[in-house]
């Protein structure tokens, strides 16, 4: 079938990201195996049409306009594996992943237990916790960029930094990532400590989308937010966390724009407090791309 005939229409954002807020996509599509992104690509180049890809949107701020393009929602979910090489489609769930491949004891994934993303999430970000991180243990990255080609990007070629990689200046959809795992038999243990420690000191049971701020050299950003008394701030029903400081929740009807002043709260106040400028973690997507 035509691809472009798949696309629907109105799609609710809110539903597509893990803090629940977001307005509506005007097109909305899924695709689920490398060849629809790349039959994808290039219709969306031919009809010249915005998009923005979609894992679980842990990590995804939507407008409360939506979003004026196409929005894709990445469900390649395949895996496979052949003596401790892993090859996982883009939309598969990262920490499934983790729990799967540390149960079967093997090391190197074990963080990923817990971070509600996909695959694809976790390499765009560069995915990390308790001195993991995803580029650690990746062999390669396929991608299908905007004319419609599948390449295969090695490791180094990704240029992964703290909660970045070369995919954020780049046009076009992760489609599966290649993991080279080591044997461990402590893996599994190692898994559980690290879930038992974030599950006391994270939000797990509220609305959010991750960290909202990138970690500064000295100190969590949690622990500066906290410091700075900004605990329990709020604008509308947004929130920052009472639990974890560096989280902002929805407590029920939040809008972006609720979120992003709560943002810009923060950060004035560390600023006027500390004099450090915060980063932000949280993916803003734009209702039209380049506002
Ligand atoms: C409770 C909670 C705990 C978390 N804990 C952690 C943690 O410990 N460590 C950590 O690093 N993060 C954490 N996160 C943040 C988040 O889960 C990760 O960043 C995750 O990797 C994002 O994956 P995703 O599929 O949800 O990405 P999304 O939010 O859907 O997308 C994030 C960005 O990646 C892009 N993108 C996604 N998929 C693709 C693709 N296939 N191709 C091209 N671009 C793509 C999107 O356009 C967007 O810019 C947490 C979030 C929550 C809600």
């Amino acid at each position: 079938m035509d691809i472009g005939k798949r696309i629907e229409q109105g799609k609710l954002l809110s539903s597509l990201s893990t803090i629940g807020i977001g307005g509506k996509a005007r097109y909305f599509i899924e695709i689920s195996s490398p060849q629809e992104a790349q039959d994808l690509m290039r219709f969306v180049a031919k009809e010249q049409l915005p998009f923005w890809v979609v894992g679980k949107g842990s990590n995804t701020l939507f407008d409360d306009r939506g979003f004026d393009g196409l929005i894709i929602h990445n469900k390649i979910e395949t895996l496979s594996e052949n003596q401790g090489v892993f090859d996982v489609g883009a939309g598969y769930n990262f920490s499934l992943l983790g729990v799967q491949t540390a149960r079967k004891g093997w090391g190197g994934l074990e963080f990923a237990s817990g971070i509600p993303g996909t695959v694809g999430g976790a390499v765009f970000m560069n995915a990390g916790a308790s001195k993991q991180q995803t580029a650690d243990s990746l062999l390669s990255v396929s991608y299908v960029d905007e004319s419609g080609k599948l390449l295969e990007i090695k490791n180094r070629d990704c240029d992964f930094g703290y909660r970045t990689s070369c995919f954020h200046q780049m046009k076009g959809i992760i489609v599966g990532a290649r993991f080279e795992l080591k044997k461990s038999e402590s893996a599994r243990q190692h898994q559980i400590d690290i879930v038992k420690y974030r599950s006391r000191t994270q939000p797990y049971g509220e609305k959010s989308a991750g960290c909202a701020f990138q970690n500064t050299e000295e100190m969590s950003t949690g622990q500066l937010i906290e410091k700075c008394g900004l605990k329990g701030e709020k604008i509308g029903e947004a929130e920052v966390s009472t639990l974890h400081a560096n989280f902002i929740v929805n407590k029920g009807k939040a809008s972006a724009s609720d979120v992003k002043e709560l943002i810009e709260v923060v950060k004035n106040q560390i600023h006027k407090q500390t004099g450090k400028n915060l980063q932000l973690e949280m993916r803003l997507a734009p209702y039209r791309l380049g506002e």
